[in-house]
Protein backbone atom coordinates (compact mmCIF):
# COMPACT_ATOMS: atom_id res chain seq x y z
CA UNK A 1 0.00 0.00 0.00
CA UNK A 2 1.57 3.37 -1.03
CA UNK A 3 1.83 5.65 1.87
CA UNK A 4 2.43 10.01 1.15
CA UNK A 5 6.38 10.66 1.58
CA UNK A 6 6.67 14.47 0.71
CA UNK A 7 4.54 17.07 -0.80
CA UNK A 8 6.36 18.15 -3.68
CA UNK A 9 6.68 22.10 -4.36
CA UNK A 10 6.83 20.87 -8.46
CA UNK A 11 7.11 18.00 -10.75
CA UNK A 12 10.60 18.54 -11.06
CA UNK A 13 11.43 18.57 -7.65
CA UNK A 14 8.95 15.46 -7.49
CA UNK A 15 11.32 13.78 -10.44
CA UNK A 16 14.05 14.67 -8.23
CA UNK A 17 13.32 13.15 -4.94
CA UNK A 18 11.89 10.20 -6.73
CA UNK A 19 15.14 9.71 -8.81
CA UNK A 20 16.89 10.09 -5.59
CA UNK A 21 15.05 7.63 -3.76
CA UNK A 22 15.58 5.08 -6.82
CA UNK A 23 18.91 5.57 -6.42
CA UNK A 24 18.47 4.06 -2.84
CA UNK A 25 17.12 1.19 -3.95
CA UNK A 26 13.62 2.53 -2.98
CA UNK A 27 10.40 2.69 -5.61
CA UNK A 28 8.65 5.60 -5.54
CA UNK A 29 5.76 6.94 -7.63
CA UNK A 30 5.09 10.40 -8.05
CA UNK A 31 1.60 11.80 -8.42
CA UNK A 32 -0.47 14.35 -9.99
CA UNK A 33 1.57 14.75 -13.37
CA UNK A 34 -1.79 14.58 -14.83
CA UNK A 35 -2.48 18.24 -13.17
CA UNK A 36 0.85 19.08 -13.61
CA UNK A 37 0.76 18.37 -17.32
CA UNK A 38 -1.29 20.54 -20.18
CA UNK A 39 -3.23 22.44 -17.85
CA UNK A 40 -1.41 26.16 -17.39
CA UNK A 41 -3.90 27.14 -14.77
CA UNK A 42 -3.99 24.17 -12.33
CA UNK A 43 -1.50 24.40 -9.27
CA UNK A 44 1.87 22.35 -9.85
CA UNK A 45 1.83 21.97 -5.73
CA UNK A 46 -0.37 19.41 -6.21
CA UNK A 47 2.19 16.90 -7.11
CA UNK A 48 3.65 14.66 -4.12
CA UNK A 49 5.96 11.28 -3.49
CA UNK A 50 4.55 8.17 -2.45
CA UNK A 51 6.31 5.11 -1.03
CA UNK A 52 4.86 1.76 -0.12
CA UNK A 53 4.62 1.59 3.36
CA UNK A 54 6.96 -1.17 4.07
CA UNK A 55 9.84 1.23 2.36
CA UNK A 56 8.31 4.35 4.24
CA UNK A 57 10.89 4.61 7.18
CA UNK A 58 13.78 4.19 4.24
CA UNK A 59 12.43 6.77 2.37
CA UNK A 60 12.19 9.20 5.06
CA UNK A 61 15.62 8.36 6.68
CA UNK A 62 16.90 9.25 2.82
CA UNK A 63 14.66 12.10 2.31
CA UNK A 64 15.97 13.73 5.77
CA UNK A 65 19.51 13.13 4.48
CA UNK A 66 18.92 14.62 1.36
CA UNK A 67 16.78 17.78 3.13
CA UNK A 68 19.98 17.95 5.65
CA UNK A 69 22.07 18.34 2.99
CA UNK A 70 24.36 15.47 3.43
CA UNK A 71 26.43 13.97 1.84
CA UNK A 72 26.84 17.46 0.55
CA UNK A 73 27.21 18.97 3.94
CA UNK A 74 27.94 23.47 3.76
CA UNK A 75 27.31 23.31 0.04
CA UNK A 76 25.57 26.72 -0.96
CA UNK A 77 22.85 26.24 -4.04
CA UNK A 78 24.12 26.74 -7.33
CA UNK A 79 23.21 28.70 -10.32
CA UNK A 80 23.12 26.53 -13.91
CA UNK A 81 24.65 27.68 -16.49
CA UNK A 82 22.05 26.88 -18.94
CA UNK A 83 19.26 28.73 -17.82
CA UNK A 84 20.49 30.63 -14.65
CA UNK A 85 18.07 29.16 -12.48
CA UNK A 86 19.17 28.72 -8.65
CA UNK A 87 19.00 24.81 -7.20
CA UNK A 88 19.68 23.77 -4.27
CA UNK A 89 22.92 22.54 -3.01
CA UNK A 90 21.11 18.56 -2.83
CA UNK A 91 20.42 18.49 -6.33
CA UNK A 92 22.76 17.74 -8.52
CA UNK A 93 20.88 18.83 -11.52
CA UNK A 94 19.26 21.85 -11.89
CA UNK A 95 14.83 21.78 -11.10
CA UNK A 96 14.09 23.79 -14.29
CA UNK A 97 16.17 22.22 -17.09
CA UNK A 98 17.44 18.88 -16.22
CA UNK A 99 21.18 20.79 -16.88
CA UNK A 100 24.20 19.23 -15.15
CA UNK A 101 25.52 21.43 -11.92
CA UNK A 102 28.90 22.39 -12.87
CA UNK A 103 31.20 20.71 -10.08
CA UNK A 104 28.56 17.62 -10.00
CA UNK A 105 30.77 14.03 -9.64
CA UNK A 106 33.82 16.02 -9.44
CA UNK A 107 34.72 15.95 -5.74
CA UNK A 108 38.33 15.55 -6.18
CA UNK A 109 39.04 18.58 -3.28
ZN1 LIG B 1 18.83 25.06 -15.91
Amino acid sequence: MLKRLYAARHLTEAHLIRGHLESCGIAATVRGEALAGGFGELPLDACSVWVDDSQFDDAEAALRALHHGDPFSGASSWICASCGERSEPQFSACWRCGGERPDAGGQTA
